[in-house]
């Protein structure tokens, strides 16, 4: 197979960065996420055959990462730490070529029992989401009642361990937008970046409004009045977070302003659900099937081929369009597609 090609797509974005989810479970039912009511008991979550196995993922991997240029790959879901020996794919997607880093989202649950296994698997990197420091806060924002300190339990093994770690907290208006500042307060103080991300319209269960999206001007506001920081470069282009550091230190923070300030013109993401869809944007309404193909006699070369003509034809840029018509629009859920 020729090695390291770089396809662009429509408005000449590259595709560096694969996001892999490997299960539509989850154990919380975050609220803006997997509403309880909508995901209960008889939800049809995807049947074990119908997920892409890890030999099938490894050998999708590949063919990004040496025919479209892929470089980084972050692991998510649902809840990852959901599908068994998770371990075993990192390792597999560890030993390809070209693979310059490996990441994973999660909501930390699971993290004490897994940390040690991953970090030795050859993932680099966790970002972990919490949304508050309140127990009653964050036990109605999961769904299911889960303590603050299961979560920082999960953060404290997988810094232990070695793995860099950063904190996501979505924010949503009237919801957790008064715990800013104790969240931005703590993980200054425990050296970890905290990355605020605006509610966002994902899927259609979760009731979006508009009103409830508390932006990204307001959240820095919010936190310069008390502690004031500046405005500083992406690490490299493409970036999703804006960054910002503490004047007088080196702490930092960031905000994924997917909502108010769009970032679309960068990006270069993909995302491949568990069950083998390809998306090339989070907010699209349908994907590209991979796993009939990957499943039929085609060879690398002709996968390589059906994969690069998508993305050459990608013309996503949502956030840039977003509207009232477009909100409403249906689109995959942020559970199936991955965050
Ligand atoms: N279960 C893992 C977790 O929560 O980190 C990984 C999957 S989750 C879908 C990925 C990220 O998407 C999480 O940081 C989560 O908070 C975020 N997310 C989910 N729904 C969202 C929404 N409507 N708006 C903004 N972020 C959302
Ligand atoms: Fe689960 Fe993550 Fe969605 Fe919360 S945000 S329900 S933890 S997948
Ligand atoms: Fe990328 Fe789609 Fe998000 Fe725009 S809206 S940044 S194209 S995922």
């Amino acid at each position: 197979m020729k090695t390291t090609n770089t396809i662009n797509d429509y408005f000449n974005r590259p595709l560096r960065d694969l996001r892999i989810s490997v299960t539509d479970k989850c154990n919380f039912r975050c609220t803006y996420c997997m509403p309880a009511e909508i995901f209960g008991p008889d939800y049809p979550f995807l049947k074990r055959n119908e997920l892409l196995s890890y030999e099938e993922i490894e050998r999708l991997t590949k063919i990004f990462v040496h025919s479209l240029g892929v470089q980084k790959i972050r692991i998510t879901g649902g809840e990852p730490l959901m599908r068994k020996d998770l371990p075993n794919l990192i390792n597999k997607i560890k030993q390809i070529n070209g693979v310059c880093d490996i990441a994973m989202t999660t909501n930390g649950s699971l993290l004490p029992k897994h940390a040690q296994a991953l970090k030795e698997a050859g993932l680099s990197r966790v970002s972990i989401s919490l949304d508050s420091l309140n127990d009653e806060v964050f036990g109605k924002i999961n769904g299911r009642g889960v303590t603050v300190k299961a979560v920082m339990d999960g953060i404290e093994a997988a810094a232990e361990v070695g793995l860099k770690v950063k904190i996501n907290m979505v924010v949503k208006r009237g919801m957790n937008d008064h715990e800013i500042i104790p969240m931005a307060k703590y993980f200054r103080e425990k050296g970890h970046i905290l990355r605020f991300i605006e509610y966002m319209d994902v899927g259609n269960t979760n009731k979006w409004n508009l009103k409830d999206v508390y932006p990204k001007r307001q959240i820095i506001e919010d936190i310069d009045q008390i502690m004031p920081v500046e405005a500083i470069d992406p690490n490299y282009t493409g970036e999703v977070a804006s960054r910002y550091r503490y004047i007088g230190s080196d702490a930092e923070i960031g905000v994924i302003s997917s909502v108010s300030d769009a970032f679309c013109s960068t990006c270069n993401r993909a995302r491949l659900s568990a069950n083998g869809t390809l998306y090339t944007c989070l907010f699209a309404s349908k994907g590209h099937d991979l796993r009939d193909p990957l499943r039929s006699k085609l060879s690398d070369e002709q996968l390589a081929e059906y994969l690069q003509t998508i993305w050459h034809g990608r013309k996503d840029r949502y956030s840039v369009e977003r509207s009232e018509s477009t909100t409403k629009r249906t689109k995959i859920e942020m559970s199936h597609i991955g965050g």
